[in-house]
């Protein structure tokens, strides 16, 4: 951030001194990381990564992830599951897959096969279901930097993760080696105590720049089984409530519903097996902003006549034939398309940017078929609405020539470092 006039001090991993919000950028606190270039590799092959955070444990964020995985798994998309809530991992019952044997190969670690979706879970390491994890700190921060680094993911559209509750060291990890994740979804339940617990992790997103995707309301209300009917077993509308001071969406109020947990406990996910109750139908709304994520990638792909298979487009903010720290206020973006099967850059095309207006950028970007935002730095709303566009945006990148960020991306060698704060 060059110019303290224009920092709105929201993007949390501002490098300005004096910034009220300022915190130590993921990159920064996520030091001693040897095994850094193999995860940026893995990552990089993975294009939406979320995490489905929640405030405590038992509000449903197992519920929701394995849910998000099928629903996404049915409508065609790559998906990986990964469940790194060490202490109740229960993705494993989830899916009715306890016995799953996990297999190391010599270039990593299998993934289990869940229909089409590949799913790793701490769950699937333990010998016996009711053996407690009683590992310390350090070594369940490198159970998770396994999972992610040495999981063979392969190309994915979605990773969905199971978080460990609560705004710890561990979820914190999760957030932290995950190279710029698509955003977060939180999950609450109706009662107060739940959204004391929820607001933190909302503040926990903004501080390390993840764009919160949405908020979901579980267990909002009850379904009877014998007549259908709702009723409200809360407080109503504290989802909405807080949603609305946090400027999020509320993605969706998923009512208890007795197939639902009874669908957990037998390992059918109720999207799939249950899908006509109500909880499934809720769940739509839970669903279909992040399947947009990719539809709209689909979409222009097969509109754009010089769209071809294994290529996509990569928007640099430039300033003097490098790379610009002045994103949203760059005289010219250089869109450079890349083959990501050969990792070769095979044309850049410079463009004028448009007159600076809020918001603009994103569908503007969009509409030029870009894939990808490589920046110096972003405020984590502009980067929920690229996601929103189905645009992701890498920061903290340096100031270089396209070209070069384009190939190191490709080669999974750019260096990363903190996410200026520019706007
Ligand atoms: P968390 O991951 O937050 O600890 P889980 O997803 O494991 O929570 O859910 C806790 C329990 O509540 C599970 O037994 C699950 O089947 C049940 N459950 C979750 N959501 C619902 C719902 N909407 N209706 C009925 N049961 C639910």
């Amino acid at each position: 951030m060059s110019d303290s006039s224009e920092c709105t001090g929201t993007c949390g991993t501002c490098a300005q001194d004096g910034c009220a919000e300022r915190t130590e950028a993921p990159a920064q606190t996520c030091g001693g990381n040897q095994d850094q270039a193999a995860l940026k590799n893995r990552m990089a092959k993975i294009k939406h990564k979320i995490i489905v955070l929640s405030g405590k444990g038992g509000v449903g964020k197992s519920t929701v992830a394995v849910n998000l995985a099928t629903a996404l798994a049915m409508e065609g998309r790559d998906v990986g599951l990964l469940d790194v809530d060490i202490h109740g991992p229960s993705v494993p019952t989830m899916l009715g897959r306890f016995e799953a044997p996990v297999q190391n190969t010599a270039t990593g670690i299998k993934p289990v096969s869940v229909d089409s979706m590949k799913v790793m879970s701490i769950g699937f390491l333990l010998q016996d279901r009711d053996d407690a994890v009683i590992w310390r700190g350090p070594m369940k921060m490198g159970v998770i930097q396994q999972f992610l680094q040495d999981v063979e993911w392969g190309e994915l559209d979605y990773l969905i993760i199971d978080s460990p509750p609560g705004t710890g060291d561990e979820p914190l990890s999760v957030c932290q080696l995950i190279d710029n994740p698509t955003g977060a979804v939180v999950v609450t339940t109706p009662q107060e105590v739940a959204a004391a617990d929820v607001r933190k992790s909302l503040n926990f997103c903004n501080q390390l720049g993840i764009p919160v995707l949405g908020l979901v309301e579980n267990m909002s209300g009850f379904v009877c089984p014998k007549c259908g009917e709702v009723t409200e077993i809360f407080k109503v509308g504290g989802g909405q409530r807080l949603a609305d001071t946090f400027q999020v969406p509320l993605l969706g109020c998923i009512p208890i519903d007795p197939s639902v947990g009874a669908a957990c406990d037998d390992g059918t996910p109720f999207i799939y097996h249950h899908a006509n109750s109500p909880a499934a139908k809720a769940f739509a709304g839970v669903v279909a902003p992040i399947l947009r994520l990719t539809e709209t990638k689909k979409t222009k792909s097969q509109t754009a006549a010089s769209t071809k298979e294994n290529t996509m487009r990569i928007a640099v903010p430039v300033a003097e034939g490098k790379l610009a720290m002045h994103f949203g206020h760059c005289a010219t973006f250089a869109l450079v398309d890349v083959d990501t099967e050969n990792k070769t850059v095979l044309g850049r095309e410079d463009v004028p940017a448009p007159p600076h207006q809020p918001g603009l950028l994103p569908p503007w970007l969009a509409e030029r078929n870009v894939n990808l935002v490589i920046a110096g730095g972003m405020g984590q709303r502009a980067q929920a609405l690229f996601a929103e566009h189905g645009i992701t945006v890498l920061v903290g990148a340096p100031a270089e020539t396209p070209e070069d960020v384009a190939t190191q991306y490709l080669a999974g060698t750019l260096q990363t470092g903190a996410n200026v704060c520019d706007h």
